[in-house]
C-alpha cells in the first residue's frame, strides 16, 4: 500500500482569456500494488522496487484543473473585438449586443 501526497505545478492557457495561467496541486494518494495488479483497480508490482510513476501521473491527472484561469476575477477576452479586458478594456459598447435584439434597438432609437 502506498500513500502519501504528490504535488505538482501547471501552466495552462486561461479559458477566459488565453494568457498564462499557472498554479499548483496536490493529490492525496492511497493505492495498492500487487504483483498481479488488475489494472483497472491496482498498480503492477515488479520486483523489490515500486515504479510511482503511473500512481503519480494518474493522481496529477486527476487534479489538474479542467478550467483553468489565470485569476479567479478574470475578464476574458471582449467577445466583439477581442481584446484582453484584463488590460483595461476597449472602445465596444457594453456586451447587451445580443445580435437578436439589434434590431430592436435600432427602431426603437427611430420612434425617440
Ligand atoms: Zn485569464
Ligand atoms: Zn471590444
Amino acid at each position: 500500500m502506498v500513500s502519501g501526497a504528490v504535488t505538482a505545478p501547471w501552466e495552462a492557457e486561461c479559458r477566459r482569456c488565453l494568457g498564462p495561467a499557472q498554479g499548483g496541486l496536490e493529490a492525496r494518494v492511497r493505492e495498492l500494488f500487487e504483483p498481479d495488479a488488475d489494472l483497472e483497480e491496482t498498480y503492477r508490482l515488479g520486483g523489490e522496487q515500486l515504479d510511482l510513476e503511473p500512481l503519480a501521473r494518474d493522481a496529477v491527472l486527476l487534479e489538474l484543473p479542467l478550467a483553468a484561469l489565470c485569476s479567479e476575477g478574470c475578464l476574458g477576452l471582449c467577445p466583439t473585438c477581442g481584446a484582453n479586458l484584463n488590460g483595461g478594456g476597449c472602445a465596444c459598447p457594453p456586451a447587451s449586443a445580443d445580435p437578436r435584439w439589434a434590431a430592436l434597438d435600432s427602431l426603437r432609437g427611430q420612434g425617440e
